[in-house]
């Protein structure tokens, strides 16, 4: 599997274009905040003649949507899949920039999610993901472990050696750390992490030195 990381936006999201070796593609959290962002993103898709299967939505807050219209835009019929776990968060998008304190356009996303309950997979051809609910950062948040790839795309919940903020609407830091550690450490050390925000890292890398949550 081929990984893009694109980092966008005021608040130096992460979107991630993920190629497997069969051609096709997602994008994991699109958080293109301009068209050059997202035209960026497009010609690394095209220059590996990839075609796009859907988008991965880790959570619903404003920075890793605000690319979803200018998806839409080119690929009307993309699938978008994401928790099943409160919608009110999707729902209160345009909102967001007031309840987060934050000054960002909000264009309307027109597209109805795919919502899926934890331990369900995405399967795409040959490629599958396995959906982990892990709230603490967002009460909506899954994580996407792609078990042949050894990969996770992990939102705001773990960083290279930090986790996902929980002094924000809806955090709650005692559930971040069992989201951690029941959902994430309990995956092989040699997993990669690729994270909503900052570098990646490995499951293994986090366990041994997270200043946060150390695994056992
Ligand atoms: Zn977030």
């Amino acid at each position: 599997m081929d990984v893009t990381g694109f980092t966008c936006g005021p608040l130096f999201e992460n979107t991630y274009l993920a190629i497997h070796t069969t051609g096709q593609a997602v994008l994991v959290d699109p958080g293109f905040s301009s068209e050059q962002e997202w035209v960026h993103c497009k010609d690394r898709l095209n220059a590996k003649g990839a075609s796009l299967a859907g988008i991965l939505l880790t959570h619903a807050h404003l920075d890793h949507v605000l690319g979803i219209p200018k998806v839409v835009a080119d690929y009307p019929n993309i699938e978008l899949y994401m928790s099943d776990r409160f919608p009110e968060m999707w729902q209160a998008i345009p909102e967001q920039p007031a309840m987060f304190g934050v000054d960002f356009p909000v264009e309307e996303i027109s597209l109805e999610p795919i919502r899926l309950s934890h331990g369900s997979t995405i399967a795409l051809d040959e490629w599958t993901f396995e959906i982990r609910y892990t709230p603490g950062h967002s009460p909506d948040h899954v994580v996407f472990v792609s078990h042949s790839e050894g990969v996770v795309f992990a939102g705001d919940v773990l960083f290279k050696s930090s986790v996902g903020r929980t002094d924000i609407p809806f955090g709650d830091g005692h559930l971040l750390k069992e989201s951690i550690e029941t959902q994430l450490y309990t995956l092989p050390d040699d997993y990669v992490v690729y994270p909503g925000h900052g570098e990646s890292t490995s499951i293994g890398a986090e366990k041994a030195s997270n200043p946060f949550v150390r695994g056992h």
